[in-house]
């Protein structure tokens, strides 16, 4: 490949990019550098409880948490919590929206033998439909950002029946898109998309309503692994600890990352930061003779996640190749799509000027590829 070397004037300051793990902010490293005296000491004590009080209430402040939800941690990042609902939250049948690789694994864990055959609205790559009610089904499920695709959904309770439980996988989402927590009884994320922190804890806002269903499926003679055991995450959330190890330096980069949002201006705040880079992104793919947004319905289109397909006469996986060369990293698109594109993070770390930058370089490298 001849070398393209990009004009250092149009490089963006930071080119991490990723969907996940995605850019730590330096900041964030000298919080993990002055919390050093926790890091390798005992999570049973009270520094590192501390700690995990910490980003619980540093939850609740962003998400405007309403009365009676409560904040629950536990090891294995968001795959694991789909295990973990299908253990303990979904009593007897699941609905699930399926637009994507990540709705489609929860699909996956809540096909248990114990379970009813999931009811699953699939809809091809870069759309996706819409949930109603179902009979028998007691947990409606979609996630909040489908982040292989770049398509987002409105977190709302889709017609769901009275004691139906609205569960959202918002592992890409949480942080960086305004909604109503209200509107979900489980919205679960992990910390190394928005929140900038490293992999392996699943995060969940849970309602009431979600707590007594666990509770309720806990005293029934299903067996539940213990390390799913959602009770047991919710009985050592309640003392900010979890059930086994945690990662010390992955609670130190949330919390600190929790500290910058909040005082920042919170969720709102965030919002407004993904969107400003997103929809540069998406006005630029509308404009430019080679591009277009692969998300057709600009209502569907994710304001964290970017998706955009290249013209055939464009190799966008060179482009990508070429972006990496010159240090920006994590644009190639979600393997499994297999589409002439690249996929972009907006998340609250990356900063929105690097954004600008970023489509400086794209222009720079498609002449020079076409040059
Ligand atoms: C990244 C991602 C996951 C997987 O998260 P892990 O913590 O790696 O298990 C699940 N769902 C969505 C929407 C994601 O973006």
């Amino acid at each position: 490949m001849a070398d393209i070397t990009i004009p250092a004037e149009l490089l963006p300051a930071d080119g991490r990019f990723g969907c996940g793990p995605s850019k730590v902010r330096s900041e964030q490293l000298a919080d993990l550098a002055a919390a050093a005296r926790i890091l390798g000491t005992s999570h049973r004590q009270a520094p590192v409880k501390r700690l995990v009080g910490d980003v619980r209430a540093g939850i609740s402040e962003l998400f405007r948490l309403p009365e009676g939800y409560e904040v629950v941690l536990g090891n294995g990042g968001s795959t694991a919590f789909w295990d973990v609902a299908a253990a303990g939250l979904i009593t007897r049948r699941s609905a699930h929206l399926d637009f994507g690789e990540f709705g489609s694994k929860f699909v996956a864990s809540a096909s248990a033998p114990w379970l009813e055959t999931p009811h699953v609205v699939h809809t091809p790559g870069g759309t996706r439909g819409t949930l109603e009610l179902v009979d028998g089904v007691d947990v409606y499920a979609y996630p909040h950002n489908e982040t292989s695709t770049g398509v987002s959904a409105p977190v709302q309770r889709f017609g769901t029946a009275p004691d139906a439980l609205t569960v959202v996988d918002a592992t890409s989402a949480a942080g960086g898109i305004d909604f109503d927590v209200a509107e979900t009884d489980v919205y679960y994320f992990a910390p190394q998309k928005n929140f900038a922190g490293d992999g392996g804890l699943w995060i969940a806002l849970m309602s009431p309503a979600a707590i007594e269903r666990a509770y309720a499926i806990a005293a029934t003679d299903r067996y539940i692994p213990p390390f799913l055991s959602l009770t047991a995450a919710i009985d050592n959330s309640r003392l900010d600890q979890t059930l086994n190890t945690p990662a010390l330096s992955t609670l130190v980069l949330l919390d600190s990352q929790l500290r910058w949002m909040n005082a920042s201006g919170g969720l709102a705040w965030a919002a407004s930061r993904t969107a400003e880079s997103s929809t540069h992104l998406y006005d630029w793919a509308t404009a430019h003779a080679l591009a277009t947004p692969y998300v057709v319905d600009p209502a569907h289109r994710s304001p964290v996640v970017v998706t955009i397909d290249f013209d055939e006469s464009v190799d966008a996986a060179r482009l990508a190749a070429v972006l990496r060369a010159n240090g920006i990293v994590d644009t190639e698109p979600y393997r499994k799509l297999g589409r002439n594109q690249l996929r972009i993070a907006t998340f609250v770390a990356v900063e929105p000027d690097d954004v600008r930058q970023l489509t400086r370089s794209i222009d720079y490298v498609l002449e020079a590829l076409a040059g």
